[in-house]
């Protein structure tokens, strides 16, 4: 038998044709038919097979006690998580109560849908989210730009003639806030038809390969080559926004941000040659379909805001924004803007401790732990974390680790008894991918191509077996207060499908926007009977319409990117290390890794280890360090110990960690994951190093010192 639905695991959102036998995978293969992916997987895909069949995923609830983890029922479970909570919110208040939730819930849409109810439910300010450890500038920019967070700008990657990469690796990511299966496809074809790829990051990566061009660059830096290529086209005077200059405000303060930030200057910032920026400004402004984009290199380190915001300001300067061939807005089948702008959801309160902003509704994730250590009144005393890892996928992840230590609650929905959830008092297990049906609500936002597919459950759960969303909505009902008899049964009737079908009836291509189109319209029933997806067309120009602003107008120079920027122009210049052993740190991605998602499957952790810092040979002799010796790196917050992967793929001066490693806990039941342990690299990076002005934590560019280690000192 076949059944066709979307690999959920990572945005690219990739159509899968599984055969099955009704109760086990025989083999997932790509959907030729798919109109998006067109038959592209990566090796993740096969591997849902593995996470259905995983033993070690847990498929009861369990609760904590002295002699280890006990099953209980899901009425158990809800009612002793009810009886610890209401006693701690009565004492403690609202804000007492936290939650995390992971990146896995933006990949789930009964998941995504009822996380908000709860978190209303709970009515805490404590909200985290792993946005704010990836891409929360972008977002940030979009708001401030744009007028709504999910606003975003999209590569239009299949028409486009120059694209310019920073701190991006999409061969390994499949795409990351661009929504592109098959993006090596893309870009070989882009180059077929005479386009041109530059890629600039600290390493040489698997998209370096693919690329024409390949510059090292100063890991953190960025923001200044940004600065010097709008620099460039202002100085030239090519900026051409055409058509959008009529509805874009404060071009002329964008123009006197950038001055004085000359190649020259950036060169010493950068270490890219000031002729080499020149060109590369001026290729830019003269392709007529050029797009630069930014992604976690950019967005996770000090200047993560303003990298965003000026690539976005790049884009428009030269017109290449809302064009064909440039950053393009999709047109998704459900619109999650819902029409209403964003730009006051930002900084309506602000963390206990380090007082610093919320950004639509969630805490920056760093101050996390210091929120449940600092005692004082409004310390987090409970948690709830939703299928998140943030042990080691935020910065100082020991620190959480002993943080969640002292909490007096912790409910965990996951499947997985890992590095964060073995601290939890309560796991609750939904159940996975394959058996539970899905629409991809956010990442249809961020594709390339408008397409829509529905995406059913293949294996019907067991008796028992609860989705995140009956979980969730279980949760949220026993926190509300008595409802009317209309009110509780409205609330039990909301499943994700029905909110999906209603959401498709007042979308872009339902019904209800045009009833001529009453027989052709989108509807669920429509998306149901088209199994491989349903193509809408290629991205189209959408602006002014589209913008949130309250003048309807572009912003490309918002006052706060103006003050932000005014302060790193005026602060006091980088620290320059004599000290050998010191590095700059940066992270990396594996394309069968998913953050520190997929580790428990062999299948996809088989192989050399990929768990080791990358030095540069010349770096290497200096330190006395060989490839494959131990070494020992350290930072202000710890250290851990990797094997040396000597190669010149790593810029001198740059060492480079993959994230989402470190498997090592005590407690854990992850049989394969322990067996690749490891290290975390959240266990150097610093939770008080953040972008000032979004709160993201900055990962990268972090100060690390190297050395043999102990028992490798000669
Ligand atoms: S690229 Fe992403 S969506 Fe596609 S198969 Fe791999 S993990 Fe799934």
């Amino acid at each position: 038998m076949k059944h066709y639905r979307a690999c959920n695991l990572c945005e690219a959102i990739c159509g899968l044709e599984i055969e099955h036998d009704g109760g086990s995978v025989l083999s997932i293969r790509g959907d030729k038919d798919d109109p998006f992916s067109q038959g592209h997987i990566c090796p993740k895909a096969v591997a849902l097979k593995d996470v259905y069949e995983d033993p070690d995923r847990l498929k009861s609830p369990v609760r904590k006690t002295p002699k280890g983890w006990e099953k209980i029922s899901w009425r158990q479970a809800f009612d002793q998580i009810n009886q610890k909570l209401a006693p701690i919110r009565r004492q403690h208040g609202r804000n007492s109560v936290a939650v995390y939730l992971g990146n896995p819930v933006v990949h789930n849409y009964g998941s995504l849908i009822f996380s908000r109810p709860f978190i209303r439910a709970l009515g805490t300010r404590n909200v985290f989210t792993a946005t704010s450890v990836d891409q929360l500038p972008h977002q940030f920019a979009a708001s401030f730009m744009l007028g709504h967070s999910l606003l975003l700008p999209i590569p239009d990657i299949d028409r486009c003639q120059h694209i310019l990469i920073m701190g991006a690796n999409p061969l390994a990511s499949n795409g990351s806030m661009m929504t592109a299966p098959g993006f090596e496809r893309r870009l070989r074809a882009l180059r077929e038809r005479g386009g041109k790829v530059i890629l600039v990051d600290p390493r040489k990566t698997e998209t370096a390969r693919v690329a024409d061009e390949h510059h090292f660059i100063a890991p953190g830096s960025d923001v200044f080559l940004l600065l010097a290529l709008l620099n460039v086209i202002f100085e030239k005077r090519l900026e051409r926004p055409g058509r959008l200059e009529k509805f874009t405000r404060n071009l002329g303060a964008l123009k006197a941000a950038v001055q004085g930030v000359t190649p020259a200057v950036a060169e010493a910032k950068t270490g890219i040659p000031a002729a080499i920026i020149e060109r590369m400004a001026c290729e830019f402004a003269a392709s007529g379909a050029a797009v630069c984009y930014g992604r976690m290199g950019l967005s996770t380190q000090a200047h993560g805001g303003l990298c965003q915001w000026l690539i976005n300001a790049l884009n428009i300067i030269t017109g290449n924004f809302d064009r064909s061939g440039g950053a393009m807005f999709p047109l998704p089948a459900v619109d999650l803007t819902g029409g209403k702008s964003t730009l006051g959801k930002a900084g309506r309160w602000k963390s206990r401790i380090r007082g610093l902003a919320e950004f639509d509704g969630a805490l920056p994730a760093a101050v996390m732990a210091e929120e449940m250590l600092a005692k004082g009144k409004g310390r987090i005393r409970a948690l709830f974390t939703n299928s998140g890892n943030p042990v080691l996928s935020t910065p100082n992840g020991k620190q959480l680790e002993k943080a969640l230590g002292k909490l007096d609650l912790m409910v965990s929905i996951d499947i997985y008894i890992n590095e964060t959830t073995r601290h939890a008092d309560f796991i609750l297990p939904p159940t996975t991918g394959l058996e539970t049906d899905h629409y991809d609500l956010v990442f249809n936002g961020l594709a390339v191509r408008n397409t829509a597919k529905y995406s059913p459950v293949l294996f019907k759960p067991g008796p028992g077996r609860l989705a995140d969303w009956q979980i969730l909505k279980e949760l949220t009902k026993r926190l509300t207060p008595k409802k009317s008899a209309f009110a509780s049964l409205k609330y039990k009737l909301k499943t994700p499908a029905r909110i999906l079908k209603l959401g498709l009836l007042l979308g872009p291509y339902g019904v209800w926007k045009s009833p001529a189109k009453f027989f052709t319209g989108l509807t669920l029933r429509r998306l149901k009977r088209r199994v491989h997806g349903i193509d809408l067309g290629p991205l189209q120009p959408r602006l002014p319409g589209a913008l949130l602003t309250p003048d309807k107008k572009l912003d490309v120079a918002p006052p706060v990117f103006l003050a932000r920027l005014g302060e790193i122009m005026t602060g006091p210049g980088d620290k320059v290390s004599a000290d050998i052993n010191e590095f700059a740190l940066i992270g990396r991605r594996h394309v069968r890794s998913n953050n520190s998602w997929m580790h428990n499957t062999q299948r996809l952790m088989k192989g050399k280890g990929r768990c080791t810092v990358m030095v540069n040979p010349a770096d290497a002799k200096n330190l006395r360090v060989s490839d494959g010796q131990s070494v020992e790196v350290s930072s202000r917050v710890g250290k851990i110990v990797l094997p040396a992967e000597l190669t010149d793929d790593i810029m001198p001066g740059v060492v480079s960690i993959p994230h989402g490693y470190g498997h090592t806990g005590k407690g854990l039941e992850l049989r394969v994951a322990k067996a690749h342990a490891g290290q975390s690299i959240n266990d150097l990076t610093d939770d008080q190093i953040v972008d000032k002005l979004t709160g993201n934590a900055a990962f990268s560019a972090q100060i690390v010192k190297i050395r043999p280690a102990p028992k490798a000192r000669k």
